[in-house]
């Protein structure tokens, strides 16, 4: 999926199930567009290591000396950019080094079906938005 696509579906995920501050977003939203590096990496493959559960826990490992809970925002962010993967027809190997590729997607990167999935989270996370301030 498209960067955007990842950071409003990490936006919406992270609204809907915690009430932290803007940091811990601003973390959710950076590592959900984190795993898509690997396309600027040579001789790696993309959709490889990098779009695995493996590659985002190690990485958030980083953040434990700082702060506890940056770290579990980069996980849960980076998890969120591998769910939004799986849901495409390329799919993923969320559980590199082991052979399991997803194979359940239903939207092209780039396509008309992504567009409409980013049109739907807009609107989901515009009404979250709404219930929040309204409230
Ligand atoms: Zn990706």
């Amino acid at each position: 999926m498209k960067l955007f696509t990842h950071i409003l579906l990490a936006l919406l995920l992270g609204i809907c199930l915690f009430k932290e501050n803007v940091l811990f977003f601003a973390f959710l939203m950076m590592a959900s567009i984190i795993p898509d590096i690997d396309i600027h990496i040579p001789f790696v493959a993309h959709r490889g290591i990098f779009h695995s559960v493996t590659a985002g826990f190690l990485s958030s490992l980083i953040f434990i000396p700082f702060s506890l809970s940056l770290s579990l925002a980069f996980l849960l962010g980076y998890c969120f950019h591998l769910l939004a993967d799986s849901l495409t027809k390329h799919g993923i190997r969320p559980f590199w080094p082991h052979p399991y590729k997803t194979n359940f997607g239903f939207i092209t990167t780039g396509g008309v079906s992504e567009q409409v999935f980013a049109y739907l989270i807009f609107a989901l996370l515009v009404v979250k938005v709404l219930s929040i301030v309204i409230a």
